[in-house]
């Protein structure tokens, strides 16, 4: 992989903001209950050192991620605590994992078995946390019996298996729509209702949840995208409180020229310019994780919306600028400009998708700087 450490088009992060978010968030948790730094793909485009490490010094004690490698760089960077990878692993890794004291998400009991047979000949143990499907149909069990049996396989195999948690996940908490997250709530408490000894950790909240739904509780909250300073609802639900986002993304201008009515711009010439036109160059693209689609979007420079113009690239972006600008000036794709703002949602609301995927997608092109 090749990372973009020369170049000034880069993702300026306020670690500092992100620790703000988690102190603002443990005001409003009930006492004893824990927050778990959701850090998955690359702290959601943050960069997942720095972030979880700043989680911790704000006081999350545990920290959630998806796959197998991102839970070995956070013990690699000497990160203690829960890591709970939330996905499927492959139950081959189950040596691997519990050597490193990593936590798993485990939704049926053909898993432990298979788990089992490598874990057999060790003498090392695998945390365990149950998921329970209530409704967001992705991992977990779905009834009663099925739990049950499970619950008693990893009882009657202590010395290999640890009945660390058992979780839950919303489909909807994120929505004005109560109904769905009732049902949720009701079937996970049946399904609960067979577990007789409770494990560490029971944990149903990401942010949404933990934002709008307090009552769901839960010892341990998953906390996500509000960490980053981001409302999950993507703005369908007020935030509680002001969150603080963490995330700025900057480039510049890198060549500027004046082009005639007529002149167009970009594969597939759909812009043509109506007079004369002072277009910048700006280096990023789709390669970095700016979208395609972004043609039309206005980003910011010296405090001024500019268009962009023409296709969005791979590797560079045409905006359209009101007079000759110096090269080197800064653009503001997310962030602020003197005084004027894009939000990541502004940009996710052109794009026609979520905050979530425009922070993932910010490619390892872009250089992260921390502040
Ligand atoms: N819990 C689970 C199981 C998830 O899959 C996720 C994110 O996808 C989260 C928690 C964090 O969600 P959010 O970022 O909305 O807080």
């Amino acid at each position: 992989m090749v990372e973009g450490n020369h170049r000034n088009t880069k993702a300026i992060i306020n670690l500092k903001a992100i620790e703000d978010n988690i102190v603002a968030e443990q005001k409003r948790m009930v006492q004893g209950q824990e927050l778990f730094a959701v850090v998955k793909a690359n702290a959601y485009g943050h960069g997942i050192i720095p972030v979880a490490k700043a989680a911790k010094r704000a006081g999350a004690s545990g920290f959630c991620v998806a796959i197998v490698d991102e839970a070995l760089e956070l013990r690699e960077a000497g990160l203690s605590g829960t890591i709970l990878i939330l996905g499927v692993t492959p139950a081959s890794q189950a040596v691997l994992l519990a050597k490193n004291d990593i936590s798993i998400a485990v939704g049926d009991l053909e898993y432990l078995k298979d788990a089992l047979t490598y874990l057999s000949n060790t003498k090392v143990k695998l945390h365990v946390h149950l998921a329970l499907d209530t409704g967001m149909g992705r991992i977990g069990f779905r009834n009663k019996k099925n739990l049950q049996k499970a619950i008693s396989f990893i009882n009657s195999h202590k010395s290999f298996f640890d009945f660390e948690g058992i979780f839950t996940h919303f489909a909807t908490a994120d929505t004005a729509d109560r109904d769905y997250y009732e049902k949720q709530v009701m079937f996970f408490n049946d399904l609960m209702s067979v577990v007789e000894r409770k494990p560490r950790y029971v944990h149903v909240a990401n942010s949404a949840a933990a934002l709008w739904h307090r009552e769901c509780g839960g010892n341990a909250i998953r906390f996500g995208i509000t960490m980053y300073g981001l409302n999950p609802s993507g703005g369908e639900l007020e935030l509680p409180q002001a969150f603080k986002s963490a995330l700025a993304l900057h480039s510049e201008v890198a060549a500027i020229k004046q082009i005639s009515k007529g002149d167009s711009v970009g594969y597939g010439k759909t812009y043509t310019a109506e007079k004369h036109e002072w277009i910048a160059t700006v280096p990023i693209g789709y390669a970095d994780g700016w979208p395609r689609r972004m043609q039309g979007f206005k980003v910011l420079v010296d405090g001024q919306y500019c268009e962009i113009v023409g296709r969005v690239c791979m590797d560079q972006t045409m905006i359209r600028v009101p007079h000759q600008v110096k090269l080197g000036t800064r653009v503001t794709l997310i962030g602020e400009n003197r005084g004027a703002r894009i939000s990541a949602q502004d940009v996710a609301n052109y794009a026609g998708t979520i905050h979530y995927e425009i922070l993932c997608g910010i490619s390892e092109r872009v250089q992260r700087e921390y502040i």
